[in-house]
């Protein structure tokens, strides 16, 4: 069986396609790069909706495949931004009704862990997820999955970026801000916000950026938001692996990519007898085969989709989902 998988949540347009083995037959992005400042909605949905179908047969040549020989249709139901998600959906929703393939509308979060399951030897993980837009511990308990904790305020990726920014960096920021980060020297103190079992990231960037304009190196800067910011990421998932009892700890996201975060879950991991698993670097970031992936559980677990359930929910959560494949 055959998917093909439509993501379009925030900055990225992704069009992948993947069999029942999590075999990835192609995978394509478009990042959405805002020239200047921070994303908008809808200027990232007029990107998705000028590389929707470049991107969508690029995925299909990549793969050596016609659209007829796909057999189901799942996109990024949500959660998002609307007018991205509303791109993505309908660019779905066309190519299901014009080609009479089904469709079926995934939760982006659940793809993350799932391409996980699927691509990794993990059986059953706490997902530490690190994206752009969303930071959340997910693990399936009590036949759901259920968010552990998450970011009170912004995603670990927009605080990466936007520090990036204001020291003159270009989107995406944090892959420069982990090559900086490996020049700094002192450790300097910022807040370390820690709530229950939730974070925030927004009195860290506040402070960091009072400390670069008290003269503290950027090198610095970097080094030590990186230390302060992946601690607390850290420590809120090894709290949940021993809430739920697992052994099992899954990255997931474009953060994931971060080696010095990778390095930090991984010795966590150890220290508790646990392993740690990472996903092929294409398919932590944003991407369609995850979605395409989550979509063959779901068809082949019995869900149906009609058009008229096929409504964006971009505030779509986690728990929300019946999970009929596990
Ligand atoms: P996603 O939202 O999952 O597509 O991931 C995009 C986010 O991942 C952006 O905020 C990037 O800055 C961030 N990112 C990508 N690579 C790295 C890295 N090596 N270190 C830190 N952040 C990264
Ligand atoms: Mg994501």
């Amino acid at each position: 069986m055959l998917c093909l998988g439509i993501e379009s949540t925030a900055h990225t347009f992704g069009a992948g396609i993947v069999d029942e083995n999590a075999e990835v037959l192609g995978n394509q992005i478009k990042v959405y790069s805002p020239p200047s400042g921070g994303i908008h909605p809808r200027e990232a949905a007029n990107h998705h909706c000028e590389v929707a179908i470049d991107t969508i047969m690029a995925a299909l040549g990549e793969a050596s495949i016609s659209l007829n020989e796909i057999d189901l249709i799942a996109f990024s139901q949500g959660p998002g931004l609307g007018p991205c998600l509303r791109t993505g959906a309908t660019v779905a929703r066309t190519l299901a009704l014009a080609n009479k393939k089904p469709i079926i509308g995934v939760n982006h979060c659940i793809a993350h862990l799932e391409i996980g399951r699927g691509t990794t030897e993990c059986t059953d993980p706490v997902l530490l997820y690190v994206s752009g837009g969303n930071t959340q511990v997910i693990a399936f308990a009590n036949s759901r999955y259920r968010v552990f904790g998450e970011t009170l305020d912004t995603g670990i990726g927009n605080f990466l970026d936007k520090f990036a920014r204001e020291i003159g960096l270009p989107f995406p920021g944090g892959p420069k801000i982990e090559e900086i980060a490996k020049k700094g020297k002192e450790l300097l103190e910022l807040p370390y916000s820690v709530k229950g079992m939730d974070v925030s990231f927004s009195g860290m960037l506040t402070a960091a950026l009072a400390l670069l304009r008290k003269g503290a190196s950027t090198e610095d800067l970097c080094y030590s938001m990186q230390e302060h910011a992946f601690a607390m990421l850290v420590e809120v998932t090894e709290r949940a692996m021993a809430h739920v009892g697992k052994d099992e700890v899954l990255l997931g996201g474009g953060v994931a990519r971060n080696r010095r975060l990778q390095e930090m879950v991984r010795k966590m991991a150890e220290e508790r007898g646990a392993r740690m698993f990472i996903p092929e670097p294409d398919l932590c970031v944003d991407n369609g085969a995850m979605i395409a992936y989550l979509g063959i559980l779901m068809y082949n677990s019995g869900v149906r989709h009609e058009i008229s359930q096929t409504n964006i929910r971009q505030r779509f959560r986690t728990d929300e989902v019946d999970v009929t494949w596990r």
